[in-house]
């Protein structure tokens, strides 16, 4: 997709500070971080956004799912416990989706944020 910044970061064509790569997605930090720790998982494929997925991106939506919190572990904002409100560490993930959803580039990405607070704007 011509003029798409992420697309272009996809071909290395401008930088990133890379996380991960694979044949399918890439992830790096955010040029504007809201939190101590904040990257984004990309697919290389220009989506524009979550509503235009369908069926056959369900496979490709789980992955970036299941790669947030591998990650997360690896850059040190893992969540730590016991899966019942007690431990430390974790992460919000999030998809913004249109004007109303805040969302600035359009092609599909997931954040993921993470990191001692407070972070920006939040405690
Ligand atoms: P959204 O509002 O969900 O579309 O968020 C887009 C995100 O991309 C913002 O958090 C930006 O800071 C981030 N961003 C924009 N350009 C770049 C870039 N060249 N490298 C890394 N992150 C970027
Ligand atoms: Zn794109």
């Amino acid at each position: 997709m011509d003029n798409c910044i992420f697309c272009k970061i996809a071909a290395k064509q401008i930088p990133s500070k890379s996380v991960y790569e694979d044949d399918d997605l890439i992830a790096f930090h955010d040029i504007n971080p809201a939190s101590p720790v904040h990257f984004l998982i990309v697919p290389k494929q220009h989506i524009a956004t979550l509503s235009d997925c369908d069926e056959k991106h369900a496979a490709l939506l789980g992955r970036m799912m299941v790669l947030a919190p591998r990650l997360a572990e690896q850059l040190g904002c893992g969540y730590q416990g016991d899966g019942t409100g007690n431990g430390s560490g974790g992460f919000k993930t999030q998809f913004n989706t249109g004007p109303d959803g805040g969302q600035e580039v359009y092609h599909l990405h997931l954040h993921v944020m993470g990191g001692p607070r407070p972070w920006r704007g939040q405690r």
